[in-house]
This record gives C-alpha cells, structure tokens and sequence, in this order.
C-alpha cells in the first residue's frame, strides 16, 4: 500500500536500526521529484539496485520554492510523496524541511548515501558525515535526458498566451511577460562575460561565446532565474557603431543561447558616452529599477555578473550578489573600490558556487 510506506523521518529513524540489525543494506537519496518523470523512475530503479531497503526523502514545498524559485514546486508535497511510494522500486518515503541531507544522514545513517551523478564527487559536502560512520556516497549518472524543467518550458509553450512567446529581437528582448509574483534574474553583462571582449564589438562574426556560459546560464536558469542582459554600448553613443549593429550582435548571442535552451527575457542597454552623464550606464541604477518594474524581480536575491568593477558596484548598489568573473576585463579596470561577494572563473564557475550557497542556507 502507498500509505504504508510513507512515513515520519522519526519513525524511519528507528526502523533504520531495527533493519540495520537485520543486516539489511539501506539506501538512501532525496530530491524534489515535481512533475514526475521517466528520469526519476530510472534514477529510483538504479538505486534501489544497490541496496534491500530504499529510502526517499522529499523535500517539502517551501524548501523546493527556495530553490526552485516561486513557482514551484508545480505539485505539492503530499502528492509528489504518494507518487514516490508509488514506485516499485520505493521502500519508504518521508518529508523534510532542510536544504541538504547532513541531518537526514546523521540519523538514518544509511549503508548508501546516493546522489545523482550531475555533481562532481567533491562537491559532495556530506561524503565526510557518510564516511565517518562507515557509509558510502554513490552517484548513479542521469541516462533519462528528461527535466522538469524541461517539461514545464514544453507545457508553457502549448499553453501561454501568444504574445508571451514573442522573440523581439529589435529594441530589447522580451520573451516572457511580467510575472505576478517577485523572482529572481541573474543580471550578466555582456561584453568580456558571455562573449569575448573586443573593443567596440560591432560585427557579428567578431563574437565569440567564451567557455562555459551556455552551460552556467542554463544551470541559472534551472534554478529559476530569470535572466536578463546588461551592457553599456558607450560606442553607440560616440558614433562608433550603430544601435543596429548592437542588435546584430545580440541576435548572434541570443541564437547561440537559445541553441542551448536559454531563454533571455530581456536585454537592458545604454547607448549613451560615459560622458553623457546619463542615469543609464552601469554603475548607475536606470536600467535595473526598469528591469525591477518589468519583470517583478526580487533584487536581494538576484545576482549581477561581470568582468569590470562596474558591474559590481551596480550590482552592490541595487542590493544584489555580485560575482566578478575572471574573463574580459577580470576585474582590473580599477574604476570603482570594493570587493565582489565571488570571483568565479567563469559563467559555470559562478552557477555552481550560487547553487552550493543555495543548498547550504
Ligand atoms: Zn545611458
């Protein structure tokens, strides 16, 4: 019965002891399983292959919404727990309100820690609390190229308004329309972050994507953030190029970008001289308030990208995380003092340090 194998994480506590006893090998792993898929099916299956008893914990709603960002999850947790024991290949499932597993560990102490295979083993914080006990972690790779995610990106596009699906690519991008509760973007600048920096970057076949940034926009992405563009264009405004070969090099990223599945919901731009004065260029905080109205952002937990000082005082500014990647610029235009909250290597590099962060609050 579905209902039997639901359980607290107190009552599983002690039936860990009594099977552990019985010298029954116990696995365990956790995840959200919203929407769930063939993929989740699979990783079970293979799980439950190492050991007799398979243990599954759930994170529960508030902890998914953390991550997942406001609108997830899609199914709640009193559900998504009845799907999960649903599976054959599920002994017990129970809830939990914390971010990682080293609790779940500490009292389970299964024979089998198993995570996904996605995470390189070192970043695996809670190997040592496995180990300590005599445990070992597992990873099982991800043959099912399913996603949530994915998923719901299939379901909007069947079912959102038209004018949501837009690609404009003249003027800004706009793909999504303003959504009604607060989230947050990853506010990256373009030039020396997404692509190569070229001086005055005008022509198309000049851009080049640097390593990585497809792959770390996409995990941003994933996590649930939107994601937006910012750059300053001063050569537009000192007539070394025009406002349309802007766009034609925007078109260049965006098809590479959406090659990848990332969708941009906008791409902010001041095409002004530096000594214009305007209240555009970055530091200066025109184009993320606009950003804040447009798309219903949350700027505490929004995060800024970029290679020069400015990008970081924009983001400090505007109340975000700020994370200066070693590319372009790296950081050594000394415009502006103060220190970023991360220097990343790349995009990825900056992905991965924000989704270890999110897991440890
Ligand atoms: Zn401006």
């Amino acid at each position: 019965m579905i209902q039997d194998k639901i359980k607290t994480r107190k009552t599983l506590t002690a039936l860990c002891g009594s099977l552990r006893a019985r010298k029954k090998v116990i696995g365990f792993t956790s995840g959200a399983f919203d929407l769930m898929h063939a993929g989740h099916a699979d990783y079970l299956e293979q799980a439950k292959a190492l050991c007799d008893i398979l243990i599954v914990g759930v994170n529960t709603d508030a902890s998914v919404q953390k991550y997942k960002g406001a609108n997830r999850p899609v199914v709640p947790l009193k559900q998504r727990m009845i799907l999960v024991a649903a599976l054959e290949s599920v002994d017990y499932v129970f809830s939990f309100k914390e971010r990682r597993n080293e609790k779940n560990i500490e009292v389970l102490k299964p024979n089998y820690y198993i995570k996904a295979g996605d995470y390189s083993e070192n970043q695996l914080t809670s190997r040592e609390i496995v180990e300590k006990y005599g445990g070992e972690v597992r990873l099982i790779p991800l043959r099912q190229s399913v996603s949530t995610s994915a998923l719901i990106d299939k379901i909007q596009s069947m079912t959102g308004l038209p004018e949501e699906r837009i690609v404009a690519f003249e003027d800004t991008v706009h793909i999504r329309r303003r959504p009604a509760k607060p989230g947050p973007a990853v506010f990256l600048d373009r030039d020396g972050t997404i692509n190569e920096e070229v001086l005055y970057l005008h022509e198309p076949e000049q851009f080049k994507m640097l390593p990585n940034v497809a792959r770390g926009i996409k995990q941003f992405q994933d996590m649930g953030y939107r994601i937006i563009v910012i750059t300053n264009q001063p050569g537009i405004g000192i007539g070394y190029y025009t406002v349309h070969d802007f766009f034609a090099v925007n078109r260049t990223m965006l098809r590479h970008l959406s090659k990848a599945g990332i969708l941009v919901d906008k791409i902010y731009f001041c095409p002004h001289a530096k000594s214009e004065q305007c209240e555009c260029r970055k530091p200066a905080q025109a184009l993320i308030s606009r950003a804040k109205e447009d798309l219903n952002l949350d700027m505490a937990n929004s995060i800024i990208i970029g290679d020069r000082t400015g990008d970081m005082e924009a983001g400090k500014r505007a109340g975000m995380t700020t994370i200066l990647v070693k590319t372009g610029f790296k950081g050594a235009d000394g415009e502006f003092p103060g220190k970023p909250d991360y220097y990343a290597k790349d995009l990825l590099d900056a992905a991965q340090w924000v989704l270890k962060r999110e897991r440890r609050s």
